[in-house]
């Protein structure tokens, strides 16, 4: 026979996915703050490569609320439960530093279609300069399509409620970092 079926193995009769584990992927972003869309995309990116780096991008020109060592910080917090995802920071073009890390994908979220020209652009750019890295698109939940670190910070610097839309340890960091401003 030219083919055969694997029997996923299974725990409490749910069948376990199977990440690639020769495959890793970097999820690239600013992350001022990370929101629960960001870690959506972490979660359902963790899935799907072996080895998930979401890479800070260090970019104080853009005036970030956190230093990227803050963001960092947050992050790690927030991606410990997913033993495959690691952190990590870089400047510079973003395919030379997926090409250090030997990953073959780039992650990138789409919220919806405003998203999507810069997203498009940006992919095929980097496609252009790398073109054995491949750029993969995810679609957090519906209930995030609306959360973005701008409008976070927004909302809460105007006295919002931001519960459920960043993780606690970022509300928290939030707070403090608003009291002493
Ligand atoms: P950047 O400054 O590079 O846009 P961000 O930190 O804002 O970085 O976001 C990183 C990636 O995560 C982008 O691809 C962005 O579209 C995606 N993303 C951010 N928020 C969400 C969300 N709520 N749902 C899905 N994708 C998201």
């Amino acid at each position: 026979m030219g083919w055969a079926v694997y029997n996923e193995p299974r725990t409490k009769n749910r069948p376990v996915a199977r990440q690639p584990v020769h495959l890793t992927a970097i999820y690239p972003g600013s992350f001022d703050p990370a929101t629960n869309g960001h870690l959506d995309v972490i979660e359902r990116g963790s899935k799907l490569a072996g080895r998930l780096i979401v890479a800070v991008l260090r970019n104080e020109s853009k005036q970030p609320l956190f230093s990227t060592a803050e963001r960092m910080e947050m992050l790690a917090e927030v991606v410990r439960p997913f033993p495959n995802v690691e952190v990590a920071s870089f400047d510079g073009l973003l395919v030379d530093f997926a090409s250090q890390c030997q990953a073959s994908l780039i992650l990138r979220g789409i919220r919806a279609i405003s998203d999507y020209e810069g997203e498009l652009q940006m992919a095929l750019m980097n496609r252009r300069l790398r073109p054995e890295i491949e750029t993969v698109f995810l679609m957090a939940g519906e209930q995030y399509s609306f959360v973005s670190s701008r409008l976070v910070k927004e909302i809460f610097r105007l006295g919002g409620d931001v519960s459920g839309l960043v993780p606690p340890a970022v509300a928290c960091r939030l707070r403090e970092r608003m009291a002493s401003v």
